[in-house]
Order: C-alpha cells, then structure tokens, then sequence
C-alpha cells in the first residue's frame, strides 16, 4: 500500500534491521526498543489491524505467532518467556495502521505497555 512504512520495509524501499524473512512474513527490528529484545513481526501483505482481518487471513495469523515463537527461541529467551502484543486502532494505542504483533523479552516485561 502507498504511503505504508511497514509495506515500505517490507519491500526494502525503507532498510531496518531484519531478524526473520519467508514468502509471507518479514520481522525487524523496533526502532525504538522497549526491551534488550523487542521485534515486530509483520505480514508482507497490507492489512491495517486486527480489526480488519477477514476469515482468509487466518492461517497467516497463526504463522506470525509461530515466527515469533520461533525467534524467541533464537534470541534465548524463551526459557524465561517473553510478551506477545498487538495493539489495535487507536484505543488499543496502535500507531502504524499496518497490522503488527511485538515480540518483546530478555527481561521481566511485567506490566510494560508499548
Ligand atoms: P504500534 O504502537 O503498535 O503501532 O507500534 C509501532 C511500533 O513501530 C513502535 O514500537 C515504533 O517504535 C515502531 N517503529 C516505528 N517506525 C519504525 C521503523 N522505521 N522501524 C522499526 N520500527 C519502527
Ligand atoms: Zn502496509
């Protein structure tokens, strides 16, 4: 989509710090980390949030929190576990309207909000 930072990344027109890439999903880097580990997991499709999902997309849901389980495991911090967030639209506090699920961990996470 046009003027979608996430469509942006996804595509390479914009760089990031990419952790994990197949035909479907990239994860990157957050810009601004809110843990030692914090990645978002996104879907190389536009989508613009949880909100807007159709029965179509369910399989690719359930591969996003496979590749975050998956990087958990990677990145060490499985064992001692990690949180899992989508924001949604703007009560749920989601910024970029290209739908996302943070991966954060390699702390205690408690109560973090991001
Ligand atoms: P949300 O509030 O769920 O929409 O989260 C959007 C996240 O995207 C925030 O944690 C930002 O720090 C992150 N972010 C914004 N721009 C970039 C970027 N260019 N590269 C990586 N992460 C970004
Ligand atoms: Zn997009």
């Amino acid at each position: 989509m046009k003027d979608c930072l996430f469509c942006k990344i996804a595509s390479k027109e914009l760089s990031s710090k990419i952790e994990y890439e197949d035909n479907d999903l990239v994860a990157f880097k957050d810009i601004h980390p809110k843990a030692p580990v914090h990645i978002l997991i996104v879907p190389k499709k536009h989508i613009s949030s949880v909100a807007d999902l159709n029965d179509a997309d369910e399989i690719l849901m359930g591969k996003m929190i496979m590749v975050a389980k998956k990087i958990a495991e990677e990145k060490g911090i499985a064992k001692n576990g990690y949180k899992l967030i989508f924001n949604v639209r703007s009560h749920g506090g989601q910024i970029i309207d290209h739908i996302h699920l943070h991966l954060l961990g390699g702390e205690p996470i408690g109560k973090i909000i991001v």
